[in-house]
């Protein structure tokens, strides 16, 4: 079985926007090992939007179209919907009430346009939006599935979550409840995590485990498949125990919480305060953690400090060991952390120096080679190299987040 993904909106089409509900969705389905095989994008014109659909339901068994769900004249999704699965659209009453009450909550009064976002292809299930006016639908066309979301990407989420999940699984695995668990895991590759728990996923029936990998580390996702409500609870508890024992302290997050929110709240549950000196990220490390509301109280300051001479000059890194060792090293990282746990007056110094790419590597220095430190008060300052592999972006996400991994761990280990 396989899943094709149809994104509506011009402006998907323009150079400026980029389209990425479908890497959501891809990115969900894998975790349902289910594949998708083709991806569209069209503009808001109706006979193309009827003609695409036409294509996808006559040959993928689930067909997940997102955009063009709104009130406007140019959301023409509902109506080149009935027109390629040959349905009528019916007001549905109960969806107008639903639709007035979302407005009523804000305070306001329905505009008469919204109204259109209550007509429905006869004949189609209903997907419940809880934090936006459009509701999606899903629609039986032979032997595929046609699922309608809005645009919105926040709205698109949840409902494929809540909405869209449970009905593709109830045609992947039969009856049964859904039970979801992730398990986030950073600082070990995804094939070796396969190679640990990798006898897990045949062993279990009526579970299962899939991967997925980012710049941020592995997620390991546990759903259950046709179990009773009470079993698949069960279940999927014990298999996300057995995994918890074997990846250890390599895990650290079991409930989707960000890296840089987990550091803002073990910092704060210690009393502990951090400052962040960075070279090779510009300041990504800050922001991440200044991202997160409330860190004022455990993050102080920090700088990004690019030349040599703002190493020498405000990090008092010394100009000899960076001549010596050159600004990539692990002297040069160790000087970096001390230094600003010492003008910062914290207890916990972070810092980063290395070779984002694409150029300015060499054969000694190559690109993605990246020295992490940290200086804890009453500890020997420690630093560790990494060889991090792709783009520049990618390289900074991953040495962003193997930084707030090793502040996470050496909270942990106090
Ligand atoms: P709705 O049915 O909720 O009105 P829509 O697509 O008709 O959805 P738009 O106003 O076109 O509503 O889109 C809402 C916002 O979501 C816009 O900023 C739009 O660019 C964005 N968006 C829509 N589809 C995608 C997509 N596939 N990827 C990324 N962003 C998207
Ligand atoms: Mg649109």
């Amino acid at each position: 079985m396989w899943v094709e993904i149809v994104s509506v909106g011009s402006e998907l089409l323009s150079w400026d926007k980029a389209e990425t509900n479908s890497l959501y969705l891809s990115k969900q389905l894998k975790f349902l090992g289910l594949e998708v095989r083709y991806k569209s994008i069209v503009g808001d014109i109706e006979s193309d939007i009827e003609a695409t659909l036409i294509t996808a339901a006559g040959r993928s068994p689930f067909v997940i179209v997102t955009g063009g769900l709104g009130p406007t004249e140019d959301d023409l999704t509902r109506k080149a919907v009935a027109k390629a699965l040959k349905r009528v659209l019916v007001l549905s009453d109960a969806l107008i009430e639903k639709i007035k009450t979302r407005f009523e909550a804000m305070g306001k009064e329905m505009p008469k346009n919204n109204e259109r976002q209550a007509l429905i292809p006869n004949k189609a299930i209903i997907i419940d939006n809880p934090i936006g006016t459009a509701p999606g639908f899903a629609l039986e066309h032979n032997k595929s599935l046609v699922i309608c979301l809005p645009g919105v990407p926040s709205e698109m989420q949840r409902m494929f979550e809540d909405g869209v999940l449970p009905l593709i699984k109830g045609r992947i695995e039969g009856p049964g409840t859904i039970e979801a668990r992730i398990i986030r895991i950073c600082g070990i590759a995804e094939a070796k995590i396969d190679e640990i728990i990798g006898d897990l996923y045949a062993a279990e029936r009526g579970v299962r485990i899939g991967l997925t990998a980012d710049e941020y580390g592995v997620d390991v996702r546990i759903t259950s498949a046709g179990l009773s409500d009470a079993e698949a609870a069960k279940r999927v508890d014990e298999l996300k125990e057995k995994i918890a024992a074997r990846l250890k302290d390599n895990i650290y997050s079991f409930n989707e919480e960000a890296m840089e929110a987990l550091v803002v709240r073990l910092l704060k549950e210690k009393g502990a305060r951090l400052s962040v000196a960075e070279s090779c990220t510009g300041g990504l490390i800050q922001k991440r953690i200044t991202d997160v509301s409330g860190s004022s109280a455990c993050f102080e300051m920090g700088v990004v400090c690019y030349s040599n001479e703002a190493k020498i000059q405000v990090l008092r890194v010394p100009s000899n060991m960076i001549k010596e060792y050159g600004s990539v090293s692990s002297q040069a990282a160790m000087a970096m952390a001390d230094g600003i746990r010492r003008i910062a007056g914290t207890g916990y110094g972070l810092s980063i120096t290395g070779i984002a790419g694409p150029e300015g590597g060499t054969e000694k220095k190559p690109v993605g080679l990246v020295y992490i430190a940290l200086s804890e008060k009453g500890k020997e300052t420690r630093c560790k190299g990494y060889n991090f592999t792709g783009s520049r972006e990618m390289i900074r996400k991953k040495a962003s987040q193997m930084a707030l991994d090793i502040v996470r761990r050496a909270i942990l280990s106090n």
